[in-house]
């Protein structure tokens, strides 16, 4: 090799060497999108089209805030699903296009909770819909995360839509009396209620339910009360499937499949709550159908499976929609 030819490869070699840094230099260069995907997801049961919508997600503390448990156990069982003392919880609305009606199960927070809720309805428009084209509007429980979506500043955000929840909870939370006597931590519950359901009632929009109800061909409202004091489970069939969407019957997945007994000081009356948990889980596995759930990682689509004392819970497969 002569000394020019090893000039020129070390020549070649130190640009080629400068053009790969230029090249990572420009790659680090570009800046981090930090979004999520739409919050959207897609299954057919029957002839019915069910879209799983994602309002975003709260922090909960799982060992200051369940009961009827230890500290200890609490954290046992979060470290063996890989979760840390905040859990990242999701918040899920469920909507049903029959064919001929749309229907949606909860709405999310709205403005209720902060910037880390709140996107159902963009959510809703990202799936395909609009606000406008929503029929019936049917409410699980009057929990801010559940109803605030209802309102976006000042204006209805489901003007032709009518507004179903349990009687109950209509009694319980809409109460002027029950707001003045709650406690200050307690007030917000009742206030978020009042700002979100009222407008609806003022309207002549907001129907409640009693007991078991049938609301249209396949939909039906069946009472699950404890959570809240009318708080509903729906029921959605078509050609012989099942969904049931469960609302707060559950918070906390990694503890409370395993110990059905385990409750949240969210409850207002933790008993009964604690006895349709059980009932719920046993019912689903049992039957095999599909379950909703307001905050289980979203979409909040499974089955459930017992095992031993307690339940497992199969999350659906990422699908194509057929
Ligand atoms: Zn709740
Ligand atoms: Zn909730």
């Amino acid at each position: 090799m002569t000394t020019s030819t090893r000039w020129l490869r070390r020549g070649v070699a130190a640009l080629a060497g400068s053009m790969l840094m230029l090249s990572f230099a420009v790659q680090a260069g570009a800046p981090q999108v930090k979004t999520q995907a739409p919050g959207f997801y897609r299954v057919m049961l029957g002839d019915f089209e069910v879209t799983a919508l994602f309002d975003g997600t709260l922090d909960l503390e799982p060992k200051k805030l369940l009961t009827n448990t230890t500290q200890g156990q609490v954290g046992k069982l979060l470290d063996r699903s890989f979760e840390k003392d905040v859990v990242q919880t999701s918040v899920n609305g469920y909507l049903i296009n029959t064919g001929s009606k749309l229907v949606l199960v909860d709405t999310g927070a709205g403005a209720l909770f902060g910037a880390t809720l709140g996107n159902l309805r963009a959510n809703l428009q990202a799936a395909g819909y609009k606000p406008e084209q929503v029929d019936d509007v049917l409410i699980t429980h009057m929990h801010g995360d559940h109803v605030g979506g209802l309102m976006a500043d000042g204006k209805l955000v489901f003007p032709n839509a009518t507004v179903h929840a349990g009687q109950e909870d209509a009694d319980f939370w809409l109460d002027k009396a029950n707001l003045e006597k709650a406690s200050p931590e307690m007030k917000g519950f009742f206030q978020g209620a009042m700002a979100s359901i009222n407008p609806y009632v003022e309207a002549g929009k907001f129907k409640p339910l009693k007991g078991s109800t049938e609301l249209l061909p396949g939909i039906k409202a069946m009472p699950a009360h404890g959570h809240t004091p009318g708080h509903n489970v729906y029921v959605v069939e078509s050609k012989g499937q099942k969904l049931v969407l469960w609302g707060d019957l559950m918070h906390v997945a990694a503890v409370q499949f395993e110990q059905p007994q385990v409750t949240i000081s969210f409850d207002v009356d933790s008993k009964p709550a604690a006895l349709e948990r059980k009932k719920a889980y046993a019912d689903a596995a049992k039957g095999r159908y599909l379950v909703g759930s307001a905050h289980l990682p979203f979409p909040g689509l499974g089955h459930v499976r017992a095992e031993g004392k307690g339940y497992v819970w199969v999350p659906v497969d990422y699908q194509q929609v057929r």
